[in-house]
């Protein structure tokens, strides 16, 4: 049976994306009898389903896989009355009260509308990185630096990302290198020179991943590098690759309808998860360009449902 055949026609509450944030929000907003809908995406689970092991979302002492993490919020969120739904929103209109959400054929209206959409990690678009993302390829240090112990590692790019996972990646790995597309780095003057300054970083200039080596299950095994101004291929031995080339918000659809940074991260009012729409709140790493963490995520969808559900009772006054 189609998952949408038994919608209402109109919800309390409607939280786009299904990472730590959404679910949280689905959770809170459920045990506070408002029966969210959850639209969870086509990437239902968001990043936290690209990792492993997880061993930094506290409760968990022996750590926890990424993809059970998911799975254990949405039954958590599930057994208090959330509806989810494995569809993605293509359109919205918040220019009226209450918004309506589009999937497809299927249209909703929402009394409060939490958006945790969250953020996709820039790949680099080669096959081999996407086989072996999880597998020795990462695009979170603070994740997975752990697993690379006394290992030598790449981190692509040459933003502030880049410098900051290329330094604390220092604390595990024997060397850490960093392949740069051009001569000069894109990164502040402060975190260039921290990484400059620190003896287990190389750098590798004009150069490009042509391929990840490795097996799933064994992990990386090294990688081939392009030299952009000679085209010489090298074949370098390395355990891990670290992609850190940026973050696009996924906030596509709402070009124009909300307030956004100029790289389209969601403006929410300062210590709460308001947008600039009334009824329309913001958590996880939609509106986060500084943590980025599974465990801030969750709290900030916390903050959310919160803040939907005392927009609700207001608007009820
Ligand atoms: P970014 O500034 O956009 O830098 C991305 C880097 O990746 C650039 O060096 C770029 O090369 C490279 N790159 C992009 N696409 C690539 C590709 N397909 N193949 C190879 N290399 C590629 O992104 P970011 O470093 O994530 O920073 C985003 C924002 O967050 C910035 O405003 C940054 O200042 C901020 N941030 C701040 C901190 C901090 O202050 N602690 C930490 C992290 C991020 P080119 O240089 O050639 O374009």
């Amino acid at each position: 049976m189609n998952e949408k055949n038994d919608l209402k026609k109109r919800y309390k509450v409607v939280i786009m994306g299904s990472g730590p944030a959404g679910l949280t929000a689905a959770l809170y907003t459920a045990r506070a009898n408002l029966e969210p809908l959850v639209f969870e995406g086509f990437e239902a689970g968001g990043q936290l389903t690209l990792t492993t092991d997880v061993e930094n979302y506290p409760g968990f002492e022996n750590g926890i896989m990424g993809p059970d993490l998911i799975n254990t919020m949405r039954n958590q969120a599930e057994r208090f009355g959330a509806k989810c739904l494995l569809s993605d929103i293509d359109s919205v209109d918040l220019s009226k009260h209450p918004f309506r959400i589009k999937s497809g054929e299927t249209e909703v209206q929402a009394d409060s509308f939490i958006i945790a959409s969250g953020a996709s990690a820039r790949m680099l678009g080669i096959p081999s990185e996407k086989d072996l993302i999880g597998h020795g390829v990462s695009t979170c240090a603070t994740c997975d630096g752990f697993f690379f112990k006394d290992k030598e590692i790449i981190v692509v790019g040459g933003g502030d990302s880049a410098m900051e996972e290329a330094t604390f990646l220092t604390k595990f790995a024997s060397k850490v290198s960093v392949i740069h597309r051009r001569d000069s780095l894109r990164a502040s003057k402060i975190m260039q020179d921290r990484a400059f300054k620190n003896e287990r970083i190389k750098f590798i200039w004009n150069s490009v991943v042509e391929e990840v080596l490795g097996e799933k299950g064994k992990g990386v095994t090294g990688v081939k590098l392009k030299n952009i101004e000679t085209e010489r291929i090298t074949e370098m031995k390395i355990d891990g690759v670290f992609i850190a080339i940026g973050h696009n918000p996924n906030t596509k659809i709402f070009n124009g309808l909300l307030e956004t940074d100029e790289n389209g991260y969601i403006i929410t009012s300062e210590g709460t998860s308001e947008t600039n729409i009334p009824g329309v709140f913001a958590a996880g790493d939609v509106q986060d360009t500084r943590y980025k963490q599974a465990i801030t995520a969750a709290g900030s969808g916390c903050m959310a449902a919160i803040d939907a559900e005392k927009f609700l009772e207001d608007s009820e006054d």
